[in-house]
């Protein structure tokens, strides 16, 4: 049994393309052709170039010796927050842009929420010097001045959803709707492991980077590929499918994924999807889905903007179904708790999301010569404001 995705682009049950008839052909082109360029020696060497010398990959597998006494294990933190820009989400838009030139499109869509993915899309723009719009809900660009002006800086449009809620879903459409009328010139760079088949499988392989540089680096440090526990921050999921991809079907590997339980899983403003979502449809892809019983989808909420979806990539949803990864909900004050930790300990300011992860260690207990590698996703400072507002700094 494996746990990648089939020919059919389903992981399990979950998975596929649905969606409306008019998308199909943009889909439909990028599925016939996207595993062949990725294959292609050229497109290969431009990625591999950029990733080292534009993002300064790789990143470190650093053993955080401090954290490791405090929970009596052995503690490494892949350094994504050391990337350019500041995530790992660069790794996705950098191969996403390469694939748009690829097939002739010269013209970038994206949607954004907390205006993360919106920056990564518009560093990678500027970059290839193509033009950039960025959907963005109109009550995310009042709450992430800082991020709009950031795209802006780099030279993206941005432009405001102004239906529904004025938040990612209402992006996410306006965004839609924008490729299903420029079919030819555009490309549409989704950024996570969400959406209609290709899109899950196409991030997870630009992600799987993560997880090729752990094999090597733990080997050097440990003697050994594999670690015990492979822990990461879930959202729509890239990071965490970066991080496991090359360990998915190699069950000595333990896998956890930690959501953001936001006030409290039965508190009604949560994000932690796997435990309160139901199978359902959303953005083009069958997973689990946090909605109404009538299939509204529901508003998530956590401190985080980055895990503040209702959705899971279509992996998630599976490695879930399955029993392959354990699954843990950590609340806005424990995830807080464990960045502020991360500071004190090892003079690095966590990202929110991955500050979730962080907190694995105060709800379960590890042996001592167990090997964690946690997936640092990205750096604190976009999260500044949050932090000084929260422990009044
Ligand atoms: C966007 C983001 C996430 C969540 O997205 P995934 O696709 O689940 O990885 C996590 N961490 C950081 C730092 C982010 O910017």
């Amino acid at each position: 049994m494996s746990y990648n995705i089939n020919e059919k682009g389903y992981y399990g049950e979950f998975g596929g393309a649905y969606i409306p008839e008019m998308l199909y052909p943009n889909v439909e082109e990028l599925r016939q052709n996207y595993l062949k360029i990725m294959a292609e020696p050229s497109f290969q060497e431009e990625f591999n170039a950029l990733l080292k010398d534009y993002v300064g990959r790789p990143s470190p597998l650093y053993f955080a010796k401090r954290l490791s006494k405090k929970y009596n294990t052995k503690i490494y933190l892949k350094r994504e927050d050391l990337n350019h820009t500041g995530a790992h989400k660069i790794n996705n838009t950098i191969g996403q842009i390469l694939m748009a030139k690829r097939l002739g499109k010269n013209r970038i869509i994206a949607e954004t929420g907390a205006g993360q993915h919106g920056v990564a899309t518009a560093t990678v723009c500027a970059l290839m010097g193509i033009e950039c719009i960025v959907y963005m809900g109109e009550i995310d660009i009042a709450r992430q001045a800082p991020n709009v002006a950031r795209m802006k800086m780099l030279g993206a449009t941005v432009i405001p959803a102004l239906s529904g809620s004025r938040t990612l879903k209402d992006a996410t459409n306006e965004a839609i709707r924008d490729w299903i009328n420029n079919p030819i010139d555009t490309h549409y760079i989704i950024g996570s492991v969400v959406g209609p088949h290709p899109y899950p499988d196409m991030v997870a392989k630009f992600q799987a980077v993560v997880s090729e540089e752990i094999k090597s680096q733990l080997l050097e440090k440990e003697g050994t590929e594999d670690p015990t526990y492979l822990v990461a921050c879930v959202g729509g999921g890239s990071n965490a499918a970066g991080t496991y991809y090359h360990y998915l079907d190699n069950e000595a590997v333990n896998i956890i994924a930690v959501e953001a339980a936001g006030l409290g899983v039965d508190s009604g403003e949560s994000a932690a999807t796997s435990v309160l979502g139901k199978e359902g449809i959303i953005h083009g892809s069958k997973t689990l889905l946090m909605q109404t019983n009538d299939g509204q989808i529901t508003e998530p909420y956590s401190i985080s903007a980055g895990l503040d979806y209702p959705g899971v990539g279509p992996m998630h949803a599976n490695l879930y179904k399955t029993g392959r990864a354990e699954f843990i909900a950590i609340t806005d004050d424990d995830a807080m708790k464990a960045g502020l930790d991360l500071c004190k300990l090892e003079g690095i300011i966590p990202a929110i999301e991955s500050s979730h992860a962080l907190a694995v260690f105060e709800h379960k207990t590890f042996k001592p010569d167990d090997i964690v590698v946690l997936n640092l996703s990205g750096r604190g400072d976009k999260d500044l404001q949050n932090y000084i507002d929260y422990f009044k700094l």
